[in-house]
């Protein structure tokens, strides 16, 4: 079994000429599971689009390799190749296409099945349906089109435990969810932290505790301002539940214990325009 191991390395980057990301630094291995939360506006969605590479974001400075292979330059399609894979807020409609050839079809191109193994597939895709609590009817409807905020989820998981990808960016996976459906994606996806060749390696952007309590983080981190000011263990998750984010705002009075290497209010100002000559992400 070969481990997989994304590193993100001091990434500078924001959108609009508005900086947004100001140094963030992380590394996720195979079964590892790391949740980021922080508060509204502090940069997590932003830090999923710019792994993925999606267009509109630039990049400043930084790194972010897939087992030494540098992303940041690469196509969303061919990050998705290399194995990185990003569950939506709002899934994009494919009118079209049903989920099942979209599914087939990503597998073809991966050369991870070749078309006389189509059928066994469905098989598995009707299988996992059943366990996520979705109507395995969403097989043949068109991809992510008028999906209920449950079944778009649970959609969005069934595509990762086909895929199969090696890390996994979940973006408020939890936000919309019934418990039912909660508990249904988290467990499917802890599996996955489990099982595989390389097990799944999970980067869970969630403002809940909650999600965690069915995928278990081992490390929560909090971004706050575009920064990662706070690392611990599934205590800090706990203690932002009590406590919420007061203590890690720029704006907070006295520092906490936990917040030992965040640089603190002004170094970088706010609303600074980017450098020249950017990188495009
Ligand atoms: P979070 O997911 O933590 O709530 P976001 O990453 O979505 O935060 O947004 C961080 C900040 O960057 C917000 O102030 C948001 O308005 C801004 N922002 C995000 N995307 C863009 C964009 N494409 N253009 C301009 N500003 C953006
Ligand atoms: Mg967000």
């Amino acid at each position: 079994m070969t481990a997989s191991v994304l590193k993100i390395t001091d990434l500078h980057a924001g959108a609009g000429s508005r900086q947004i990301l100001r140094g963030i630094d992380l590394e996720v291995r195979s079964g590892e599971i790391h949740a980021v939360m922080g508060p509204n506006g502090s940069g997590k969605s932003t830090l999923a689009h710019v792994l993925m590479g999606r267009p509109g974001y630039e990049v400043i400075s930084g790194s972010v390799t897939l087992d030494g292979v540098e992303m940041l330059g690469l196509e969303p399609f061919e990050r998705a190749q290399a194995g990185l894979f990003l569950t939506f807020q709002y899934p994009i409609e494919v009118p079209g296409v049903p989920l099942q050839a979209a599914l087939t079809e990503s597998l073809i191109a991966a050369g991870r099945i070749v078309q006389a193994e189509a059928e066994p597939l469905t098989a598995r895709l009707r299988e996992e349906a059943r366990e996520l609590g979705i109507s395995p009817d969403i097989l043949a409807r068109p991809m992510n089109v008028d999906l209920s905020g449950g079944e778009a989820k649970r959609n969005e998981t069934l595509q990762l435990a086909i895929l199969r990808p090696r890390i996994a960016i979940l973006d408020e996976l939890d936000s919309g969810l019934d418990v039912d459906a909660l508990g249904q994606v988290a467990r499917r996806i802890e599996r996955a932290t489990r099982e595989g060749d390389p097990p799944l390696g999970v980067i869970a952007i969630t403002h809940y505790r909650r999600l965690l309590v069915e995928l278990p983080a081992q490390y929560v981190h909090v971004l706050s301002e575009g920064r990662i000011v706070a690392s611990g263990g599934p205590e800090l998750a706990e203690e932002l539940e009590r406590t919420g984010y007061a203590a890690y705002r720029e704006d907070a009075g006295a520092p906490g214990q936990a917040r030992a290497g965040y640089a603190g209010p002004g170094e970088l100002g706010l609303g600074e325009t980017f450098p020249g000559g950017l990188i495009r992400g």
